[in-house]
């Protein structure tokens, strides 16, 4: 244990793409801030990263530097822009097979990346971060694997999810557990007590109100957190640099996740916030 760590900070960059730093080490959750037109998706046109974007973003959100990239799963709105930016920033990409294929279809060097499994835990400076194997949000628009190298342009359908998975930074001054997907695999946090969790929100409103409960009992109650910050709530397909919306309506209904978060916070007394893009908080002081 450090005698002196450094006090975390953390940057939500849109959809689930979170930067995490202690000032030395730096690790990044989702790297995508390309989001292409949703028409554009919907139709199935070719999309490729948009480095603009990418600088922007870099820069904006202060992120001269990577450890790491760990990627939840190979969908486009987690996986697209991450080689890129471990070209630009350096760092290690891990994801599954199907993210190292996006790699490797970005001409990333096997040097940089790295495959993950289930209960892998991997160490950068003072943090721990620990992978747990989960479950994809109901209604996968593109399951499967990327089983080669992923060259863009290519179509939304062509990031197939691979595995799908969370993260729990451990710190010696806090926990946190980025929990990208809605959706869970029962008890699989059993036992943990983090101090804040990042909760995937996407779609959760479409949901049954007995999958809401399950996802609450199995992700909240479980890790017992003293704040909940909902990712995964908006319209991808709107720059970053404009002001944040929930997806459309077609697509989610944040309305009822929002009162869902309302009433369960309330009887839970854990406090939810929601975190403006290029906003930087320090969960753990
Ligand atoms: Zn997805």
């Amino acid at each position: 244990m450090a005698v002196e760590a450094a006090s975390v900070r953390s940057t939500f960059l849109g959809t689930s793409s979170v930067h995490v730093t202690d000032g030395v080490s730096g690790i990044l959750i989702d790297g995508f801030f390309t989001r292409p037109s949703l028409l554009r998706v919907a139709l199935g046109r070719p999309i490729a990263p948009d480095l603009g974007r990418i600088s922007d973003a870099l820069s904006r959100g202060g992120i001269e530097h990577l450890d790491a990239l760990f990627v939840a799963h190979s969908h486009l709105d987690h996986v697209m822009d991450s080689p890129e930016i471990v070209k630009r920033v350096g760092g290690v990409l891990y994801g599954s097979e199907s993210t190292v294929n996006v790699g490797r279809g970005a001409d990333l060097g096997e040097q940089s990346m790295t495959r993950i499994s289930d209960g892998d835990k991997y160490a950068f400076g003072d943090f721990t971060v620990r992978v747990f194997e989960g479950a994809h949000s109901p209604g996968d628009r593109f399951p499967g694997t990327i089983d080669e190298p992923l060259v863009p342009p290519a179509k939304a359908s062509a990031y197939r999810t691979g595995g799908c998975y969370s993260f729990l930074f451990e710190h010696p001054t806090g926990t946190m557990l980025v929990h990208p997907s809605a959706n869970f695999v029962p008890n699989k946090f059993e036992g943990l007590d983090v101090d804040l969790l990042y909760l995937g929100i996407g779609a959760l409103g479409a949901q049954s109100a007995q999958f809401q409960n399950d996802y609450w009992h199995h992700t909240v109650e479980a890790t017992r957190p003293d704040l909940i910050i909902p990712v995964h709530w908006d319209h991808f397909g709107r720059p970053l640099n404009k002001k944040l919306r929930p997806m459309p309506r077609a697509l989610d209904n944040f309305a009822k996740t929002k009162e869902l978060l309302d009433r369960k916070s309330a009887e839970s007394g854990i406090p939810v916030r929601f975190q403006k893009p290029y906003e930087t908080i320090t969960p753990f002081s």
